[in-house]
């Protein structure tokens, strides 16, 4: 295989095992350093020995807000300034899990300054990457609290006038338990640190200062990345003894670079875990003197275990992981499709699904997929790595995953605007659903030829009981309930017959 008809290019980068590399390249300008912020963190995560299954690493919005995505773990991308609500949400739920938070100064303390202060005061145990490059980044180069004085913006033309606000004592203040500063360029320093920050138990709060050439450097008159990171590097000034409160931030004058404090503190899930023991210690005393006197049933406690919903529809048959791509183009339903089968697994089998979707900035007609994973045991990451499973509904799709059939072993496509010859991929069976053609010609509804497809591949792969399927279209949009049923019938019968021409 030439190097060019290699599917995945990074298939020999060492992080492969941490890092997305469907992803990759990074999105972020030239010169700028995120990029190196999350190899350093994945690098921490395989140099400490941790596993994807203990890691969780959440962002919120902006141009660090994207580090998320790029992880091969756990991985949860929020809402602005909500990056530290979902990570204490996920430890609550499971205190075993390493949360780890990747987000920029204007998403954390700005947007999400309240939350930052109240989870340094409950000192759970997240470990907070923040990413400072003074601005707000991605939405155009706005003020953010931590712009310094004097500096131009978006939103300052004139330099700015607001207090810049010192994010390191500010989190101490607040009740955090493990503080550090340094730069994108400090790469050694910045991983020991993290290691600590993981294995610290409490709030760690780990400040990562980098050049935005972009915004910040273009509209200060720093042309170049080079000069920012100069310019950075003289007045930075690593410090072995500092407390939080000298950890002085002025860009033009003094930077204080180092680990600030290591502290033990009461940790916010442990004292949850007790307080929940003395309550059924309690409750289950409760109820045992309510035996003895009234004859009461005994209160099972909560042991807080997960048990996935069951509606009682008939199980379908034994599958091991269904990893599948459904692939078409922007308006063609493809996420609706994604959806439908993942919920309507989940609810009926109580299997693991998980569902992740790309698509590009263009509103229709750009290539649209989703990866979809379906088991029996939790999945740790959404990304599909060997797919058993690919559904085609446009050329685009084709284009994009084209060299991917061979390896798969059922291919289902919409001959209306998909040609493919069998003869490339002898051990895959492949499944010509005429879904447009049907939707036009019988239903008179373009749209739901997603829903055919639907019918036909749940009647044939049986990855999820039909009726149980139905029930799930037919909730889903109310309004449309009889129109889509009629194409998942259609859908299904055309399914049974491709099945039964099968078996003959
Ligand atoms: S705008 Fe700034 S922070 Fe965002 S990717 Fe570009 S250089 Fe990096």
């Amino acid at each position: 295989m030439t190097e060019s008809e290699k599917i995945d290019p990074y298939e020999d980068l060492p992080l492969k095992k941490w890092l997305r590399t469907d992803r990759l390249p990074f999105i972020f300008c030239s010169g700028c350093t995120i990029g190196t912020i999350i190899q350093s963190v994945a690098t921490v995560f395989e140099k400490e020995g941790y596993s994807r299954k203990e890691i969780v690493v959440v962002s919120g919005i902006g141009c660090s807000g994207r580090s998320s995505g790029y992880f091969r773990t756990g991985t949860f991308h929020s809402t602005h300034g909500r990056a530290l609500t979902v990570a204490t949400g996920i430890k609550v739920a499971n205190p075993k899990l390493k949360v780890v938070v990747l987000s920029g100064d204007g998403d954390l303390s700005s947007i999400g300054g309240n939350h930052l202060i109240h989870a340094a005061r409950r000192n759970i145990d997240i470990t907070v990457v923040e990413m400072n490059n003074y601005i707000y980044g991605m939405t155009g180069g706005q003020a953010a609290p931590t712009t310094p004085p004097h500096a131009f913006s978006q939103t300052t033309p004139h330099g700015n006038i607001d207090p810049q606000w010192n994010l390191i004592p500010l989190v101490a203040y607040s009740g955090a338990t493990f503080l550090a500063r340094w730069t994108s360029f400090h790469i050694h320093r910045t991983r020991e640190t993290l290691a600590k920050a993981l294995s610290h138990k409490g709030f760690a709060f780990v400040e990562i200062v980098f050049p935005c050439p972009t915004e910040f450097g273009h509209l200060n008159r720093l042309e170049t990345p080079v000069e920012m990171m100069k310019k950075m590097l003289d007045v930075c000034e690593v410090s072995v003894e500092k407390g939080p409160w000298e950890a002085e931030i002025d860009w033009t004058r003094r930077i204080v670079l180092g680990e600030f404090m290591a502290e033990e503190k009461p940790e916010y899930t442990q004292q949850l875990e007790d307080l929940r023991i003395r309550i059924q210690a309690k409750e289950a005393e409760e109820t045992e003197e309510a035996k003895e006197t009234e004859g009461k049933e005994e209160i099972e406690p909560n042991d807080f275990s997960y048990e996935p919903l069951s509606f009682g529809y008939p199980t379908t048959k034994e599958q091991s992981i269904t990893e599948m791509i459904v692939a078409g183009s922007g308006g063609q339903g493809i996420i609706s499709f994604a959806r439908l089968l993942t919920k309507a697994t989940f609810d009926s089998e109580g299997r693991y699904c998980s569902q992740s979707q790309n698509y590009g900035p263009e509103a229709r007609g750009g290539l649209a997929y989703c990866q979809i994973l379906i088991a029996d045991e939790p999945v740790p990451f959404p990304q599909v790595t060997e797919p058993n499973v690919l559904v085609l509904l446009s050329s685009r799709a084709l284009d994009r995953f084209e060299k991917i059939i061979p390896k798969v072993k059922t291919v289902f496509y919409d001959p209306e605007s998909i040609t493919i010859d069998h003869s490339i991929a002898p051990n895959t069976t492949f499944y010509t659903v005429e879904a447009t053609r049907i939707a036009i010609e019988v239903i008179e509804a373009r749209q739901v030829a997603n829903i055919i497809m639907l019918g036909a591949l749940t009647a044939i792969t049986e990855v999820v009981g039909e009726e149980a399927m139905k029930e799930t279209v037919a909730a889903r949009w109310p309004r449309y309930k009889d129109l889509n049923l009629k194409a998942f019938d259609e859908g299904t019968a055309i399914g049974k017959k491709l099945k039964e021409g099968e078996e003959d």
